[in-house]
């Protein structure tokens, strides 16, 4: 499904949805959807038709299953480096700190299974020089560390689950209560996402509203 140029947005993934951010030269993919062996990813790359070498890093929005399932085994499928929050990454090294893993058809098991090693640690305000380049935006509330992405090449915003979307009137809504663990961070938080130029805005779960009348503005790099 290719939502704009430079964009493409995961079909199959099972939990959140993942993004792929195109560049000339690399890819970087935005979160990895529930433990499925990596295949909704690998289809999403498929379809971009990038070959999965090209994906030179992971990017994860919070530690949750649904969103950082597939880290590890996307990481050794493509050889990309796996980045997160300080935060983020401490709960994937250790096992079962991130929350249950959610089946559909079956019990809740601890997550993750076994330790998850972060490669980059990734500091809000940063910018990575990768696909267009990319920004790192705090985005408390949701999950401990969790974290936005403003992605310039497409001019997309990737929310994770700090926010959701509002069909009716496209704007941002804060995480239902009971999916928030800082309730006193998450209307700040909502309030930043929204003020973000982006022309495109990638939810976690369900699908990205594009607006096209919004320039998308690129900050000064310096
Ligand atoms: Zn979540």
């Amino acid at each position: 499904m290719l939502v704009i140029q430079g964009l493409h947005a995961s079909e199959v993934t099972r939990g959140g949805r993942a993004y792929l951010v195109v560049g000339p030269m690399e890819c970087v993919v935005v979160d990895s959807g529930a433990p499925d062996g990596a295949l909704g990813v690998s289809h999403m790359v498929d379809a971009a038709r990038r070959p999965l070498h090209e994906v030179r890093l992971i990017l994860l929005t919070h530690a949750h299953a649904g969103h950082a399932g597939n880290a590890a085994a996307l990481r050794e499928l493509t050889g990309a480096r796996l980045a997160a929050s300080e935060e983020t990454a401490r709960l994937l090294r250790t096992p079962g700190a991130a929350g249950p893993q959610r089946g559909r058809f079956r019990r809740s098991a601890p997550w993750p299974p076994e330790p998850i090693w972060v490669d980059d640690v990734l500091t809000p305000g940063q910018v990575l020089d990768l696909a267009g380049g990319i920004e790192v935006l705090d985005a408390p509330g949701h999950a401990p560390g969790s974290l936005a992405f403003h992605c310039y090449g497409p001019g997309a915003l990737m929310l994770g689950d700090a926010a959701s979307i509002d069909r009716r009137t496209g704007r941002l809504l804060p995480p239902p209560a009971r999916h928030t663990a800082d309730p006193r961070a998450v209307g700040a938080t909502v309030e930043r996402l929204a003020a973000v130029a982006a022309r495109v805005v990638c939810p976690g779960h369900g699908l990205p509203t594009v607006d096209s009348r919004r320039p998308s503005r690129v900050p000064p790099r310096g």
